[in-house]
Parts: structure tokens; C-alpha cells; sequence
């Protein structure tokens, strides 16, 4: 039975891919800082079939025991300080646990057991202010934030490891890929929680920045099953995971209010505080060598993608008790 250690499983992904490595098999570890918080975060259904231990991601002889203990076959470093917003705030810290834990733990596998296979969450905000688009895996790197150039390090460990050591370790830069368990700090899911609050006549307004901005927006369950599909490759490289097309904000709300026959411009208004101006060059992958190598497709598009999420607010706000149910069809 393969043993795979997933750190971020309370998270958006590593819930995800929690619960597709338990359809495929494995024995699932969860790497966590908090195992309340974690108890508390992670769904039931999933809390019974996960084992949790705690990992503080400073600690590189915790982390070197844990692997003695549980004789792992894969590790997917998901856990990441990874908010939209905040890539500029601690700087030093988002260093340690989007960079150096990254170190600690490939220094663990060398040491305790180099046959370990190691997936890094590693992100298109490596390529910053990118000088060409769409960006591949040969794109020079220019991160623009903190959390950029921590990823970078942690990207760059993985390739010294690789080649130094043998090591197989691989680094997944992803493209923004969202999901119904998105955190809300991001835009995709503010959007779809306050539609779903709009039809709830909860609210009748939502602010937002600049809504020609563009994203490349994949499904996050697409993208742990790229990150899968890495560590059952033969040989350990690195890959872009993207969809390779890029949506507006404003599509976004078209698809999201439309969804329950609503007009956006009835409800939006763009908040000059928080406008950022266009890049010139867009982040958008090209994903040809995950699709060429790994046969990786991604499943669900943009507009099922936003549906679903509107969807899960919905039924997330009717759940919970004070909610107005007004309009709900
Ligand atoms: P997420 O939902 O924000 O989850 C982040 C996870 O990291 C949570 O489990 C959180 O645990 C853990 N974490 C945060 N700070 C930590 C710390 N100091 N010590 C230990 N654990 C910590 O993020 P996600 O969207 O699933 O992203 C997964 C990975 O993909 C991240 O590495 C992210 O940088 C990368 N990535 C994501 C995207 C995207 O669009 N989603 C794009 C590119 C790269 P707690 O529950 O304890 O807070």
C-alpha cells in the first residue's frame, strides 16, 4: 500500500488531493500546525479516513521522523502561507514556510530515504513580471512579491536536489485554480459568495477592483490530479499546470449572477481603492508538456467551474441558521 504525506490538507488542495489518493489506494498522512484547527477544518467523511500529525515547518528533525515513521512513497507540500492579497505581508516568515520548509523536507527524504517521491505546489507567481506569454517551463522567472521568490527558492532546491542528489522531486507552477473551497480572501470566491448572498437578499451590492483584469482559472481538482499524475511518471521533472486561457473578472460575474438570472451591473460597482492597473503581459500557462507527458486534461471548465462554486455558497448559506432565505429557487 503506498503511504503519501500531504502538508496543507486543510486547505483548498490538500483536501483535494487528500480524497483522490484515498480513491486511488493509499494510506493518507496529514502534515498539520494545529490538530484542532485541523479537526475542525476538514470535512467528517474525510477526518475518518485520514491519519493527522503535527508538523511545525520549522522543524527539520520532526519532519526527518515522521518520515522514518510512516514509510512514505509520496509527499505533496501544499501548505503554504498562500493568501491573494497578502503576498507582501511577512516577508520573513512566508521565507520560511513557502521557501526554506522546503529545504527541510528534501533534506529529510535524502537523509532518511532518498526512494521518496516529492511534489512541490510550486506557482505562476515565479514568472512575476513576465517578459513573454504565455509562460512554460523555460520562461525566465522574475517573481514581484515575497511570496513569488520564496516559491522560486523552493523551486530552485527541488532542481538542485534533483540533480545533486538524485532525488526525484518534482515542482507543479501552478496557475490560479479555484474551487467551492477556495478561501474568501480570493476574487473568485468573494464574487460567488456575495452572489449567493445577493439571492439570498442578504446583501445588494459587491465592491470589486479593476474587472477587466484577466486570470488564467483552472478547477483545483484538475490540478492535484496533475500533481498525482507527476510522481507516477517515470523520471521527476518540472511542470506548468494551467488551462491556457484567461477570463475576466467581469466574465466572471456574468457567468455567477447569470447563474441564478441575475445582471451583474444591478450589483457590482468597481472600487477605485482597490484598482489595479492591467499588466501588460498576462499571466496565462501553457500546460502542452503536463498534457503531452502525463496525458493531463483538465475536466471541468471555467463556466461549470464558477456554477458550482455559486452552487456550494448557496447551499452553504441556506445551511447555516439567520440566513434569509428569500429567492431561493
Ligand atoms: P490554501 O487553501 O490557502 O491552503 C493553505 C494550506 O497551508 C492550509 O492547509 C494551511 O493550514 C497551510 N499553512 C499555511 N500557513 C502555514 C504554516 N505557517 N505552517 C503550516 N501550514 C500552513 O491554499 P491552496 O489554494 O490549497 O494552495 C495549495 C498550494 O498551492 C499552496 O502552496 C499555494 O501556494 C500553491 N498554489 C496555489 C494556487 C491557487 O490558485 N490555489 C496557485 C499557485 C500555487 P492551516 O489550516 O493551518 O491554516
Amino acid at each position: 500500500m503506498k503511504a503519501a504525506l500531504i502538508t496543507g490538507i486543510t486547505g483548498q488542495d490538500g483536501s483535494y488531493m487528500a480524497e483522490l489518493l484515498l480513491t486511488k489506494g493509499y494510506r493518507v498522512i496529514g502534515a498539520v500546525r494545529d490538530m484542532q484547527n485541523a479537526k475542525e477544518t476538514l470535512p467528517t467523511a474525510l477526518m475518518q479516513r485520514v491519519e493527522l500529525v503535527v508538523w511545525d515547518m520549522l522543524d527539520q528533525c520532526r519532519m526527518a521522523e515522521i518520515l522514518a515513521e510512516y514509510r512514505l512513497t509520496e509527499i505533496y507540500n501544499l501548505a503554504a502561507y498562500s493568501s491573494g492579497t497578502g503576498m507582501f505581508n511577512d516577508a520573513v516568515d512566508i521565507g520560511e514556510v513557502n521557501g526554506l520548509a522546503v529545504a527541510r523536507i528534501l533534506d529529510a527524504i535524502r537523509t532518511v530515504d532518498a526512494n521518496i517521491r516529492f511534489c512541490q505546489a510550486s506557482s505562476s507567481e515565479m514568472f512575476g513580471n513576465a517578459l513573454e506569454s504565455p509562460q512554460l517551463e523555460a520562461t525566465p522567472f522574475r517573481p514581484r512579491t515575497p511570496y513569488g521568490a520564496a516559491k522560486l527558492y523552493a523551486h530552485s532546491m527541488i532542481q538542485i536536489y534533483r540533480q545533486h542528489y538524485g532525488l526525484y522531486g518534482c515542482s507543479a507552477i501552478l496557475f490560479n485554480h479555484e474551487s467551492p473551497r477556495r478561501g474568501l480572501g480570493f476574487v473568485t470566491r468573494k464574487i460567488t459568495h456575495a452572489v449567493a448572498k445577493i439571492k439570498l437578499g442578504l446583501v445588494n451590492e459587491l465592491c470589486l477592483g479593476n474587472l477587466d483584469a484577466r486570470r488564467d482559472w483552472g478547477f483545483a481538482g484538475d490540478y492535484v490530479r496533475a500533481m498525482w499524475l507527476m510522481l507516477q511518471h517515470p523520471d521527476a521533472d518540472d511542470y506548468v499546470v494551467a488551462t491556457g486561457e484567461t477570463h475576466s473578472v467581469r466574465e466572471l460575474c456574468e457567468i455567477a449572477f447569470g447563474h441564478f438570472n441575475l445582471d451583474y451591473r444591478d450589483y457590482v460597482r468597481e472600487d477605485s481603492a482597490s484598482y489595479r492597473p492591467i499588466e501588460s503581459i498576462q499571466l496565462v500557462g501553457n500546460s502542452k508538456k503536463a498534457r503531452n507527458q502525463l496525458g493531463w486534461i483538465p475536466e471541468i471548465g471555467f463556466h461549470e467551474m464558477v456554477s458550482r462554486m455559486v452552487d456550494a455558497d448557496l447551499r452553504k448559506l441556506i445551511e447555516q441558521p439567520g440566513a434569509t432565505k428569500i429567492g431561493v429557487s
